[in-house]
C-alpha cells in the first residue's frame, strides 16, 4: 500500500477511537501498563463506522492490526502516558468457522472459532528480541525473534567476528506466551464424529486465563507451520491460530436454540399421561428391553437439582449411573446411543484414547515441544454440565481411579505436577458400563463381590444395574423377535436407499421400522431436556419426604453389614432425592411428588435386592 494510504487508514482509526472508545482508551490509559494492555474492538463497531475497513481486517488482518496499533500510540491522550506496547485486540466477529471447515483459504484471514480448550501448557516467558553479547568484545547485538526458530546473529555489530555469544538476559525482551488446544463442544458434534481441534499460541496479558474444559470463542489469525524438520520437512502443512483474543463462555447450552413452537410441543408432551413410557421408548429403540435401565438413564438425562448450601458447600444433582454384566447383553449399544439424545456429551472407554485418560493429567509431549509441561483435559472434564459414557469402566487407568473419587463427588479434578496447579471444572453425570471381574458373572458367587470397583468408588454411583446373561425361553424368543426385525427393518432401508429398489417404498420401510423408531424424535428430545434442566427446579412435598425418608430408615435396619460390597449410606438418600427430582422434571414439575418418590424407590429397590442387599 502507499504511503498516503497508510496515514489515510491510521487517521481513520484514530477518529473512528475518538468516536466509540474514548472511554475506553481513557480506562486503558489509566490502568497501562500493569492491568490493562489491550483495547478491546467491537468488530460491529468498526463496521458501522466503516464497512470496508471492517471487512479489509478480517482479509488483511496483519496489515490492518499494525494501522490500528500505530493509531492507538498516535491517540491523544489526557494523561501523560504512553500506549507503546498496547493492543489492539478484535472481537465479536460476524460469523463464527467450524473448526473442521478451516481450509487453506482462510490462512492469513482473521476468523473466531468456538470450542473447549482441550490442553493448556503453562505461561512461560518467550523471547522477543534477544541481545547477544559479544564475548570478544562485550558488544550487544539485538536480533528480533518473530518466527518460531531462535536466531542468532551472523556477526558481531561491533567487531563483526563470529562471536562466541552469551545472552543478555537484562538487554533482551520477554513476553509471556502461553499454546492453547481448542477442540469443537461436544454439543457440536452428531452421532459420535470425532472432534476436530485447532492450536492456538497466544501472549502477554490474555494469557493464563483459560483452564482445560474452558469454553471458549477464539479469534485470531491463521498460520501454516511446516510439519516435521530438519531433513524431514514435509509437504504438508499445519494451520495454526495466533490468537487475538479468548472470550470465556457461558457453559450452559447455548447452542440450542428452542423456538417458541418447540416449547409449546414440549409443553403439551409434559402432560401426557404416558410421558415416561414415551421417553423409555426412545432410548436405544433397537435394544429389547432394559426398561428399568433406560428409565434410569432418562432420569440421569434430566438430572436432580444442584444445591448451594449457605455454608458455600454444594450437593451435586448430577446422577451417576453404572451397568455392570455380562458381555453381548448390549451395555456399548445403549451407552453411545446417548450421544444421540444427551444435549451434551462424550463416549469414551476406560482403557482410554487419549494420554488425559478419564479425568485430567499434566503430560509432556509434542505440544509442549517435549519440554514444557501441558495440562490436558480428559472425559470428565470435557463432557462438563453434561454426560461422560464411558465403556469398560473396569479398565481404566490406576491413576483415573484415585481423581474419579474426587471427580464423581465434589465434581472437579484437582492436578498437581511438575509445577502445574489446577482445579479441573467436572460437573457432569458418569454413565458407565464395566464387566464383572472373571469378565462375567460366575452364578456361585453374590453378585456384589463380583464388582470389580473399590467400595469407595461404587458408593458415588446412585444406582448400579446387573445385568446376567442366563438362557430363558420366552426372553430369548422375544428379543430374538425383535433383533430380527431390527435387521429387517434395517435390510429393507438399505435396499430402498443403497440400491434404489423400485418394490420397496417409504411406507413399507416406515412400518417395519414402527417398532424400532424412538417415541420421540432425538431432537425434540434433546431440547426437552435442554429446557427441562435451565426452567425447571422441583421441591419436594411432604409425602414424597415421608416415603423417602421411611424407605431408608428400612434399608438401614436390613444392611448395614459393614463388610457388604455394597453398603447403605447416607449417599444413597441423596441418590433418592436426586432421582425423585429427576422425575419430576421429566413432567415439568415444580413439586416431587409421591409418585415421583415411588417411581425411583422401586428402581433403587430393585437394583439392591440384584445385587444382594435387602
Ligand atoms: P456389551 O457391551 O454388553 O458387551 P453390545 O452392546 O456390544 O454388548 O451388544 C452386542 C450385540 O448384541 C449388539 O449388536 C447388540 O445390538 C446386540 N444385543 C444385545 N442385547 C440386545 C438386546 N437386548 N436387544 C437388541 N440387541 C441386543
Ligand atoms: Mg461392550
Amino acid at each position: 500500500m502507499a504511503r498516503a494510504e497508510n496515514t489515510e487508514l491510521i487517521d481513520r482509526f484514530e477518529q473512528f477511537y475518538r468516536n466509540y472508545y474514548r472511554n475506553e482508551i481513557g480506562e486503558l490509559a489509566q490502568s497501562y501498563p500493569n492491568e490493562k494492555r489491550s483495547l478491546y474492538i467491537n468488530w460491529n463497531d468498526l463496521y458501522q463506522y466503516d464497512a470496508d475497513i471492517a471487512d479489509d481486517y478480517l482479509a488483511q488482518p496483519q496489515q490492518l492490526q499494525e494501522y490500528a496499533e500505530e493509531a492507538l500510540r498516535l491517540y491523544d491522550l489526557p494523561v501523560d502516558v504512553s500506549l507503546g506496547q498496547a493492543h489492539v485486540r478484535l472481537q465479536n466477529l460476524p460469523e463464527h468457522t467450524d473448526i473442521r471447515a478451516i481450509r487453506a483459504r482462510h490462512v492469513n484471514t482473521m476468523v473466531s472459532v468456538q470450542g473447549i480448550i482441550r490442553k493448556a501448557t503453562g505461561v512461560r516467558p518467550k523471547i522477543q528480541e534477544a541481545a547477544f553479547e559479544c564475548q570478544r568484545c562485550g558488544t550487544l547485538t539485538y536480533i528480533p525473534q518473530s518466527g518460531g526458530d531462535f536466531q542468532e546473529p551472523h556477526e558481531c555489530q561491533g567487531c563483526e567476528r563470529q562471536g562466541p555469544f552469551r545472552i543478555n538476559f537484562d538487554q533482551s525482551e520477554f513476553i509471556d506466551s502461553q499454546k492453547l488446544r481448542v477442540q469443537e463442544s461436544p454439543e457440536g458434534l452428531r452421532g459420535g464424529e470425532t472432534p476436530q481441534s485447532i492450536d492456538v499460541h497466544i501472549e502477554d496479558d490474555i494469557t493464563g486465563h483459560v483452564s482445560p474444559g474452558d469454553h471458549v470463542t477464539v479469534t485470531g489469525v491463521l498460520h501454516l507451520e511446516q510439519q516435521g524438520s530438519g531433513q524431514e520437512k514435509s509437504a504438508v502443512f499445519d494451520v495454526y491460530m495466533e490468537g487475538v483474543s479468548v472470550e470465556i463462555e457461558d457453559e450452559e447450552f447455548e447452542d440450542m436454540d428452542i423456538t417458541d413452537e418447540d416449547k409449546e410441543q414440549i409443553i403439551e408432551l409434559s402432560n401426557e399421561g404416558n410421558i415416561y413410557e414415551q421417553m423409555v421408548d426412545s432410548i436405544a429403540p433397537a435394544i429389547y428391553g432394559y426398561d428399568q435401565e433406560k428409565l434410569a438413564m432418562i432420569l440421569q438425562l434430566f438430572s436432580g437439582v444442584t444445591k448451594h448450601l449457605p455454608d458455600g458447600s454444594r450437593i451435586r444433582g448430577d446422577l451417576h449411573m453404572l451397568l455392570i454384566g455380562d458381555p453381548g447383553t448390549g451395555k456399548s449399544q445403549m451407552l453411545s446411543y446417548i450421544q444421540h439424545i444427551a444435549p451434551r456429551s462424550v463416549y469414551t472407554s476406560g482403557k482410554g484414547s487419549s494420554s488425559a485418560g478419564l479425568t485430567a493429567a499434566a503430560v509432556r509431549d509434542d505440544f509442549g515441544d517435549g519440554q514444557q509441561w501441558t495440562l490436558e483435559a480428559g472425559a470428565l472434564v470435557l463432557a462438563d454440565k453434561g454426560i461422560a459414557a464411558v465403556d469398560e469402566l473396569d479398565k481404566m487407568s490406576p491413576e483415573d481411579r484415585s481423581a474419579m473419587h474426587e471427580g464423581l463427588e465434589q465434581q472437579k479434578i484437582s492436578v498437581s505436577k511438575a509445577g502445574i496447579n489446577a482445579t479441573l471444572k467436572s460437573r457432569c453425570s458418569l454413565l458407565g458400563a464395566a464387566n464383572p471381574k472373571y469378565g462375567r458373572f460366575d452364578q456361585y458367587e453374590s453378585i456384589g463381590e463380583q464388582i470389580n470397583l473399590e467400595p469407595a468408588l461404587i458408593s458415588r454411583f446412585d444406582l448400579i444395574f446387573t445385568v446376567t446373561d442366563k438362557p430363558d425361553p420366552d426372553h430369548d424368543s422375544q428379543l430374538a423377535e425383535h433383533i430380527l426385525q431390527t435387521n429387517f427393518a434395517g435390510e429393507l432401508n438399505t435396499q430402498r436407499t443403497e440400491i434404489n429398489a423400485p418394490n420397496i417404498t417409504e411406507e413399507q420401510v416406515n412400518s417395519q421400522t414402527e417398532e424400532v423408531a424412538p417415541a420421540i424424535d432425538a431432537e425434540l428430545l434433546r431440547k426437552y431436556i435442554a429446557y427441562a434442566k435451565s426452567n425447571v427446579y422441583p421441591t419436594m412435598t411432604e409425602e414424597a419426604r415421608e416415603a423417602i425418608r421411611d424407605f431408608y430408615v428400612d434399608l438401614r435396619s436390613k444392611g448395614t453389614d459393614e463388610d457388604a460390597p455394597i453398603p447403605v449410606t447416607a449417599r444413597k438418600l441423596e441418590a433418592l432425592v436426586r432421582l425423585a427430582e429427576a422425575s419430576a422434571r421429566v413432567r415439568l414439575s415444580d413439586t416431587v411428588e409421591r409418585k415421583d418418590a415411588d417411581r425411583v424407590i422401586e428402581i433403587v429397590r430393585s437394583c439392591l435386592q440384584d445385587i444382594g442387599v435387602d
